[in-house]
């Protein structure tokens, strides 16, 4: 419990109305988008960057735990505060600064919305690639703290491509101006860059520069149906090959399938192993043309049936069936673990099916989709919480599919990171001298661990 007088304190900081004590606010910024739980002493809402520098510095003095918090959408229990203390949240600073189109960069507060941002640079002719799925909620703040990627991964990348600048507070009160609107930059250590997936533990983010590129004139889908998920596997590699560059392939396996047909019945093939959506952009000449090319490869390659979409009420409608996956899940048992591994693009058919004889072995049910362009691959393991032998298979088969990953040169994460979900799992990942030098690093920032403590690293 935080006493009465550090309340006092902050809310000296910030004002009274920016800070928040009644256990109904509180329970709001218990949880994130996993099952973790964990109850704050104190929600404070500043709205710059020397407000965040006093907390901080308050909290150093007070070794009072701080969580910084941007949506709360997060999928490794990041900002669930499990050792209470303060949750930084940083939504109100949710103004874009500034849209420069000489520069092509936007500079923005950590608080806006991902959705939000892009819509603002695409009514100015440009265009910020990274979409994760949650981007009508999630913040850019939560973004640069995760290096949060999305379907564009392979043709656009994450968003650590896309950062220029930051500014970040660190523990210390100390305020660092990182980087700028320079796209080449390479003076002193990549210090900026270090800040860029750090998931709240290394120092607050209360400025984000972002580069932009113009915005493609137009874009096409296709829904793809393949009869077997390895020649679905395979296709990425043919139609690179071909010299195609999507701009997402994503997919969805058998299991995935069934459960979102029983959600919308909208007419999914049942007795196929595999469901591929391509998208392409560009200028209006170069998508179709790129669309055919796709389509031809495809049905040369196994498909059974190409559904082409040029209108952006079609490419709606095709992108409906991967939109829907995870509330179809949702509804089949009353829990659902969302991994979040990455490998290989010549790997993803050998994981795939590893993970398909885990589940099997483990008499569990697990549902792939993913960003298969990236090899970034979601299995999802559905179950029931309550049930404790059901329980421990779960968590005997996520530690044999990280391995899996692992085994085939892939890695825990590609986009959600660690958080708690995957901290007692890194070990399998990275050598002890890796996590020595990452501890390290934390200490050198946060001598005293007040900076989202008990995340990322395994206890
Ligand atoms: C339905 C759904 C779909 C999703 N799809 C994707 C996807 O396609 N791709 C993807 O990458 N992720 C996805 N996610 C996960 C999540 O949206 C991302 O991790 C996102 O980047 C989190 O942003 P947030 O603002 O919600 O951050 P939060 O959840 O609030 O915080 C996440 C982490 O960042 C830290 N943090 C937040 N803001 C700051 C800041 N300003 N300074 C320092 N640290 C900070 C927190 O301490 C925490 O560790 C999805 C989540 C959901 C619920």
């Amino acid at each position: 419990m935080i006493e009465r007088s550090i309340v006092t304190e902050l809310e000296g900081i910030v004002g009274k109305d920016r800070v928040l004590t009644s256990p109904e606010e509180l329970a709001v910024y218990a949880y994130d988008g996993t099952f973790y739980e964990g109850r704050p002493d104190v929600v404070v809402m500043p709205l710059s960057a020397p407000e965040v520098s006093k907390i901080l510095q308050l909290a150093v003095r007070e070794r009072i735990p701080v969580v910084p918090r941007g949506a709360g959408t997060g999928l490794a229990g990041g900002s669930v505060p499990v050792h209470g203390g303060i949750i930084l949240n940083l939504a109100m600073m949710n103004k874009i600064l500034e849209i420069d189109g000489v520069n092509s960069v936007a500079v923005a507060q950590p608080g806006v919305v991902t959705g939000d941002l892009q819509n603002a640079v695409e009514q100015r002719g440009l265009f910020y690639p990274p979409d994760p799925a949650s981007l009508k909620q999630c913040t850019i703040g939560g973004n640069v703290a995760m290096n949060g990627g999305g379907p564009r991964g392979l043709k656009y990348g994450v968003t650590k491509d896309y950062v220029l600048g930051l500014e970040v507070v660190l523990p210390s009160g100390d305020i660092l101006r990182l980087g700028g609107k320079s796209i080449k930059n390479v003076t002193g250590y990549s210090l900026m860059q270090l800040f860029v997936g750090s998931e709240g533990t290394l120092g607050v983010v209360t400025e984000v520069t972002v580069k932009l590129l113009p915005l493609p004139k137009a874009r096409s889908a296709a829904l793809v149906v393949f009869p077997s998920m390895e020649r679905a596997a395979g296709i990425v590699n043919t139609i690179l090959g071909a010299g195609v560059v999507p701009s997402t392939i994503e997919i969805m396996d058998d299991t995935t399938i069934k459960c979102v047909e029983a959600y919308l019945r909208m007419g999914l093939p049942l007795d196929v192993e595999a469901l591929i959506i391509v998208e392409v952009d560009g200028d209006e000449t170069s998508v179709a043309s790129q669309l055919e090319a796709v389509a031809q490869i495809c049905l040369e390659n196994g498909a059974r049936s190409v559904t082409r979409a040029t209108t952006a009420r079609a490419i709606d409608e095709v992108w409906l069936a991967r939109r829907s996956v995870s509330p179809s899940l949702a509804r089949m048992r009353p829990s659902k673990l969302g991994e979040d591994i990455s490998v290989p693009r010549s790997a993803i058919l050998p994981v795939v099916k590893s993970i398909q004889e885990i589940g099997r072995r483990n008499e569990l049910t697990i549902a792939v989709f993913g960003h298969i362009s990236d090899g970034n691959l979601h299995p999802n393991i559905l179950f029931d919480r309550r049930d404790p032998d059901e329980m421990q298979r779960v968590e005997k088969a996520s530690r044999e599919i990280f391995a899996a990953a692992v085994g085939f040169g892939g890695t825990l994460s590609g986009e959600h990171g660690i958080g708690l979900l995957k901290r007692e799992f890194l070990p399998l990942d990275l050598s002890p001298q890796v996590i020595e030098a990452m501890r390290a690093v934390k200490s050198a920032f946060d001598p005293h661990n007040i900076l989202n403590p008990g995340k990322v690293f395994p206890n």
